[in-house]
């Protein structure tokens, strides 16, 4: 979430980065400011001076879309009302790219409501009804939506009456037979709008405020724009991230799958997919080694001590889990990697000689993640991170930095994804100094010595207040889905404070004891996260070194298949990750497969290739390359492999 400085609210478009409309927020044309972090006693004024500026400053022409995506909501409730007239209404505000809103219905949608409801909205808009406003004394309000049994929007009045006691009207908007809660701004009329220029997208379900122990209300998305050009255009691009989805692909591809007996949020790895985390994680720790770091492996639990200590357990609070023993000893299962590192650099005496110690290590971490909030690969409650820090000096930190920038880039590179990112420098939220553990001055340190790192290094990184960690500020490198969503994947972090708390140390050339700073580092980050980026970034074609089959082996018939069988030896035997598709049924149908599959390279063997000892090669993208001799294929995949190309 974007925050404005310095005061203590944040703003943002009405988005879904801004998933969550607060009851005390407050709208200035297409801004929604969000008090919820503000003391109550200040939200009022705060309130009232958004407002004051809405009335001396009205919505610009250039903002007009916005208006008309929530006037759609308003006609899609009142095509709701024709087909449902017993239906329940929740909210219904405009979003990123349209609108939705809620319902409580008394059978669930199906697909096809949406365009029966469609064809509603259209009829509305044509029919150029008016949006009439009135305003409403509280009680009379109050009695009409209990005659109209609308359990919502009383819930919604009562709250605007005890927000503000003065408060004696509501203002509501008619819209043909739909009384709607409302204050606008909305069309004048229905006719304004371009009847071709909007859809109805989704169903899905949304518990009413957005709290699990609400009831689950249907919502239904719409997405609307000033043409029916523009609309096409960004339908074609939601189609093209849905190919790529990672869930879609991760399926097709066989990459990871949930079980139900196993638990939501708890992914599986296939044989395939866990070729490619194994890759990865041969290929990180393989650039990390080169820059000095070692591998440690520590449990997957602790004592809450160790948390307690570190101060995740009042970060992270709720997210914890935690174990039973039949023992006495209870038990939590770790949030983070970082303090159990802590306790391997404890174990000795360091001299300042030692430093700079780098560890790195692949393992799991838990967080309690809400049901609502899992999804896919994105966000699980198995995270397996690959997490490294170094202990280092003072005089050392810079070069720790530098050098784990470097790690970043080449990681990056290798895959062709460097130069799709944006950094982000996330430094402390300067209102909130009660949020962050560790001493004003080492903070201040940090920040600087970050800023310049990121300046030689040319990172044109971009400060953002409020989004350091727990006890430092860090460079966090950003990414995109397919959609467009922002994700996190490798941070480097500063940490004065943790040494400290766990009283790490080392003799100084001087003889006394000082405390490490430790540098906390993450590369590929978590490995389900990087899945959702490569997947998507790849279209589930992954380059070769990564690819879980290289080759397929493919005989022209039945009779060739022991020719296939000895080619596909010749592969395996060479590490090559190959598999061969009897001739079972047609070959232009197999070919299909294997490039639906997407596997780099696709061998064909009959005849010919018999007799000389050769493949007929395919390659997935260049298509047919001709015949070659299996030695000389051989060397060309391998020379590929070893330079990642
Ligand atoms: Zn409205
Ligand atoms: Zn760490």
């Amino acid at each position: 979430m974007k925050r404005i400085l310095p005061a203590r609210f944040c703003f943002s478009p009405i988005s879904t980065k801004h998933s969550k409309i607060h009851q005390s927020c407050a709208r200035f044309n297409s801004i929604i400011f969000c008090f919820s972090r503000v003391k109550a006693g200040r939200r009022k004024f705060l309130r009232k001076l958004i407002y004051s500026l809405a009335k001396t400053f009205p919505m610009k022409k250039a903002l007009k879309i916005e208006i008309v995506r929530h006037s759609l909501a308003h006609i899609l409730a009142a095509a709701v009302y024709e087909m449902f007239p017993d239906a329940r209404f929740g909210i219904g505000p405009e979003i990123e790219n349209g609108f939705y809103y809620d319902f409580d219905l008394p059978r669930t949608l199906i697909p096809e409501d949406l365009e029966i409801l469609e064809e509603k909205m259209r009829r509305l808009i044509t029919e150029n009804h008016k949006f009439e406003k009135a305003e409403i004394p509280i009680p009379k309000i109050l009695k009409k939506l209990k005659s109209l049994k609308q359990p919502y929007k009383i819930e919604l009045v009562k709250e605007i009456q005890k927000e503000n006691l003065k408060i004696k009207t509501v203002s509501v908007f008619k819209t043909s037979h739909f009384i709607d809660l409302c204050s606008g701004p909305h069309v004048d009329s229905t006719g304004e709008i371009n009847p071709k220029s909007f859809k109805l997208t989704k169903i899905s379900g949304a518990y009413w405020k957005g709290n699990e122990k609400n009831k689950m209300l249907q919502r239904i998305y719409g997405v609307a724009f000033a043409t029916e050009k523009e609309l096409e255009k960004y339908l074609e691009m939601i189609a093209e991230a849905e190919k790529r989805d990672h869930r879609k692909l991760g399926k097709e591809l066989d990459l990871f799958c949930f079980s139900n007996l196993v638990g939501p949020g708890l992914p599986l790895f296939t044989p395939k997919g866990t070729i490619i985390i194994d890759e990865l994680q041969k290929y990180v720790e393989a650039v990390c080694r080169k820059h000095g770091f070692e591998k440690v492996s520590t449990p997957h639990l602790a004592k809450i001590d160790l948390f307690e200590k570190s101060g995740h357990k009042q970060k992270f609070g709720e997210e914890l889990f935690h174990v039973k023993s039949h023992h006495k000893q209870d038990y939590v299962l770790k949030p983070v990697q970082c303090p159990h590192q802590t306790q391997i650099y404890a174990s000795k005496i360091r001299s300042y000689r030692d430093l700079p110690i780098r560890y790195m290590e692949s393992n799991k971490q838990y967080r309690d993640e809400k049901p609502g909030e899992i999804s896919g690969l994105s966000r699980v409650i198995a995270i397996t991170v690959e997490d490294g820090h170094s202990f280092c000096r003072l005089d050392q930190v810079k070069n720790e930095l530098e050098v784990m920038i470097k790690i970043i880039r080449d990681f990056y590179e290798a895959l062709g994804l460097w130069g799709k990112h944006w950094v982000s420098l996330s430094v402390r939220d300067p209102k909130h100094p009660e949020k962050y553990i560790g001493d004003k001055k080492d903070w201040d340190l940090c920040e600087n010595m970050l800023k310049e790192v990121s300046d030689t290094m040319k990172l044109g990184a971009q400060k953002r207040e409020g989004e350091a960690a727990l006890y430092g500020p860090k460079l966090d490198f950003m990414f995109r889905d397919a959609l467009g969503k922002e994700i996190q994947i490798p941070t480097v972090q500063l940490d004065f404070a943790t040494a400290k708390r766990f009283n790490l140390s080392y003799i100084d050339k001087d003889g006394k004891e000082k405390n490490p700073v430790m540098v906390h580092r993450a590369i590929l980050g978590s490995y389900e996260r990087f899945l959702v980026l490569l997947i998507e970034h790849f279209a589930g074609a992954f380059p070769l070194w990564l690819s879980p089959v290289q080759v397929e082996v493919i005989p022209v018939s039945e009779k060739f298949e022991k020719y296939a069988k000895e080619v596909l030896k010749k592969m395996t035997d060479n590490d090559i990750r190959a598999t061969m598709n009897p001739a079972d049924e047609s070959l232009g149908k197999r070919i299909r497969n294997a490039q639906n599959q997407k596997i780099n390279y696709m061998l064909i063997v009959g005849e010919k290739e018999k007799k000389a000892k050769s493949v007929a090669v395919r390659d997935r993208e260049k298509g047919d390359l001709g015949a070659m001799k299996i030695e000389k294929f051989l060397e060309k995949i391998q020379k590929e492999i070893k330079d990642k190309s």
